[in-house]
Parts: structure tokens; sequence; C-alpha cells
């Protein structure tokens, strides 16, 4: 299969749901990207700052790029000038930096707030409670950032209902949230969730943005970049 073929298999089963596709491109190179974008791919998304970078200096201006991948503080302001959505803000601290970087920039940075859902150790994101705490006692002085949803990943798991339960719980917190009048700076418009494995199940529970990178591009190869 070619990217553009898979680039339309998943428009084809996006199409009537509310998810939209990202094109995870990490480690893939740029010839693979522009493949992608031009079967019509505007969205696309990276786990390291400084390929993120790279990538957008090298490919046309009209593609909106996400940061997927845990971020560190001393690199959002490479990022904070075109960044279209920070998927991964995990504590309060980043949520700080970006909005003193966005403050710089001039921009209101759209972010989501990650959601740790996983029954795994290794994965970032706030805890339910942490999120709530955050959520109705959220800073005023961030006036540089936008809270756009949340994001989550399941369990790496082949429990296929482990990790429709996960993504449920992920919607449940997002619907009550947004059924709730919150802070101006927050609104629950986005749930990212779904990877290759697990897309399906994620639109099924209601995601809105899933992230499909070796389904469209292949195995990643670590070593070459
Ligand atoms: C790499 C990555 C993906 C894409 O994973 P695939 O299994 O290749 O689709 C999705 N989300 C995050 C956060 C990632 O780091």
């Amino acid at each position: 299969m070619s990217i553009e073929n898979n680039i339309k298999f998943f428009n084809d089963k996006l199409r009537g749901t509310r998810a939209k596709l990202i094109a995870v491109s990490k480690t893939q190179p740029i010839a693979k990207l522009q493949e992608a974008y031009a079967a019509g791919q505007r969205i696309f998304g990276e786990n390291k700052v400084q390929e993120m970078e790279e990538k957008y200096q090298q490919l046309p201006k009209d593609i909106e790029w996400h940061m997927i991948g845990h971020l560190q503080t001393n690199k959002v302001k490479y990022i904070t000038p075109f960044v279209s959505l920070i998927h991964s803000v995990d504590s309060l601290k980043l949520l700080q930096e970006i909005n003193k970087q966005g403050k710089k920039v001039n921009r209101q940075v759209p972010c989501l707030l990650q959601v740790f859902i996983a029954q795994e150790e290794t994965k970032f994101g706030f805890d339910e409670s942490e999120l709530l705490q955050l959520i109705h006692h959220f800073p005023t002085e961030l006036t540089h950032v936008q809270i756009k949803g949340l994001m989550g990943m399941a369990s790496l798991t082949h429990n296929q209902s482990q990790i429709r339960s996960e993504f449920q719980k992920l919607r449940k917190l997002f619907e009550q949230l947004a059924a709730h009048s919150l802070p101006p700076a927050i609104e629950m418009k986005e749930l990212s969730m779904g990877m290759s494995s697990d897309y399906s199940i994620a639109v099924e529970e209601g995601s809105t943005l899933v992230r499909i990178g070796t389904a469209l591009f292949g195995e990643r190869n670590y070593q070459k970049t």
C-alpha cells in the first residue's frame, strides 16, 4: 500500500465520525511527509522538538503541526511560534512555560491536557484528581494558553475490552467537564485518543483526533534519524 492509499483508507474510515486524522510522521523522512501532503494530508504529529522544527521549515506553511510527545520545558520556546496543538501537557510547570513563551510571541498556544488512563507505570499525564484540581483552580495568570480538551493513551495490550474501558473512562471525564462551566481559558472540544493499533475502538468511543503513524507510513526506523 502506498502512503496515498493509506491516507484515503483512513479518510474513508473516518468519514461520518467526529475524528480527524493526524499523520504521525516522527522519524519519517521529508519525502514521506511530502507524499502524504500531496495526498491532501495537512495535520502532522511529531514527538521531538528539533525534528518538528526542521520539518516545519522545509514543508509548506499550510500544515498544522501537532506536538504529541513528552515535552521538556527548556524546549518549549522552539515550537510556540508555530505549533497548532500541544497534546502532551502533563504538568502545571510545563503549562506555565508554554504560557511564558506564548506571551513572548503574542500567541495563545492551543493545548490538550494529557490524562493518565493506562495501567502501565511509564505513561505521562495527570491522574483524574490532579486534572480536576487544575481545571477547577485554573491559574488566572495563564493568559497565553488555551486548553482545547484532553489526550490519553490506552495500555499497550491486546485486551480489547481493557483498551475500550480506558477510552471510555477518558471520554466520561471529557463529557463531565464539558457539561459544567469552565474557566474562560478552557474548553472541551477535542478528545485525542487512538493510534494505529487501537484507533477503531477510540473512534467508537468518541475520539476527535486519531494519531496514526505506522499504519500510514510503515514501521519507523529509529536508527536512521
Ligand atoms: C508514535 C505515537 C503515535 C503513533 O503510533 P503508531 O502506533 O505508529 O500509530 C501516537 N501517539 C503518540 C503519543 C505517539 O508517540
